[in-house]
């Protein structure tokens, strides 16, 4: 898994919905990859404030913040 997928993956990955195949990868990724702890960890937070996670808190230009912030690390 890499980031792009965990970041469209999260929302079943917190509700619990994800399958378990999919949530050992998503374990794995998060397990090497520091970004993604940080932003699971905002989004549980998100999701225990509101009981759910809005729509617009995974908006296009949230995820190209996030994955810009994954492409300015990677690159070191
Ligand atoms: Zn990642």
């Amino acid at each position: 898994m890499d980031c792009i997928e965990l970041v469209e993956l999260i929302t079943d990955y917190l509700e619990g919905t994800l399958p378990h195949h999919d949530r050992e990868r998503f374990n794995a990724h998060l397990s090497e990859c520091p970004y993604c702890v940080i932003y699971v960890d905002q989004m549980r937070a998100t999701l225990g404030a509101l009981g759910a996670i809005p729509a617009e808190s995974i908006s296009d230009a949230a995820k190209q913040t996030l994955l810009h912030a994954f492409r300015e690390w990677k690159r070191g």
